[in-house]
């Protein structure tokens, strides 16, 4: 395969699996952007998170030219793609289309935006799509809607780029183009957790077993979520970093950098004032 130095490289993967529409979707979405190459994991890895792969080998093969399924995770695929398959750092990474949005805490679990975590951390710019879930079962996906609304923010993607630290999660209402809202740029925000959330049944020997089952649809009031905007219509845009650092409680919690008592084992430290005895270890 030649690669042109002049052209955008756009690396594409997913945590659906390359067989997914969706991925499909993205590829016809970025096709007149640059060079375009598909590396994704061989079968549906969803919630795979921003796992690596460490204790098995991985390999890859070549589906059709320029299209390579990974018989690992999304952040797998992005590193192989980075240092084995393509000749350069990719100019664009774009996962997607997940079949189900991301939003709010879901993007922890998420490998969809975990692949575009990879690809930010690896220094390029980098976009994850979701597609909201059809309302009711035998509902379709508006992956037409999906086609449009990913065209569209590649090409400002490229149009400006920008700090490939910050990597960009869009949400796509699961409606028809005409009906969208318009476009919000959002911060995540925060469901109200249902207490029901893990299924208890029983298997036919009368054991328990359990379901982790879906997220409340719930959320707390704020019109800047991506919540609020997927629930009104609006396409989510929101910028993201991997800096997990709570700035704030660094301010809090400085005083701790000058309490000695942690090396004086005549005077360990104990919640209750060090009347406990002294433990080995923290
Ligand atoms: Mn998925």
């Amino acid at each position: 395969m030649t690669f042109s130095e002049k052209e955008p490289l756009i690396l594409i993967s997913n945590d659906d699996g390359i067989d997914s529409d969706g991925i499909r979707v993205l590829e016809e979405a970025a096709e007149g952007f640059g060079q375009i190459v598909v590396v994704a994991p061989d079968q549906e890895r969803s919630a795979a998170s921003h796992a690596l792969t460490l204790h098995q080998p991985l390999r890859y093969t070549m589906r059709r030219a320029n299209h390579y399924a990974v018989n690992g995770t999304p952040t797998d695929c992005i590193n192989l793609a980075r240092f084995v398959i393509l000749p350069r750092k990719p100019d664009l990474v774009l996962s997607g289309i997940n079949h189900g949005s991301n939003l709010a805490d879901d993007v922890t679990y998420s490998g969809t935006v975990s692949a575009a975590f990879e690809g930010s951390l690896l220094g390029s710019l980098s976009m994850a799509f979701s597609l909201e879930s059809p309302e009711a079962e035998g509902m379709a996906f508006q992956l037409d809607t999906a086609y449009h609304v990913a065209r569209h923010l590649i090409g400002k993607m490229l149009e400006r780029p920008s700090d490939p630290q910050v990597l960009y999660s869009v949400n796509i209402p699961n409606r028809s183009r005409e009906n969208l809202s318009g476009i919000r740029v959002t911060h995540l925000g925060k469901r109200i957790l249902n207490e029901n959330n893990i299924i208890r049944k029983e298997d036919p020997r009368g054991r328990p077993y359990f379901w982790i089952g879906l997220n409340s649809r719930d959320y707390e009031p704020d019109p800047h979520s991506d919540l609020h905007a997927i629930d009104h219509g609006y396409v989510s845009v929101t910028p993201l970093h991997l800096d997990l650092t709570h700035f704030p409680s660094m301010e809090t919690i400085a005083a701790w950098e000058q309490d000695g008592s942690m090396k004086d084992a005549a005077n360990p430290a104990s919640p209750d004032n060090g009347s406990a005895p002294g433990r080995g270890a923290l």
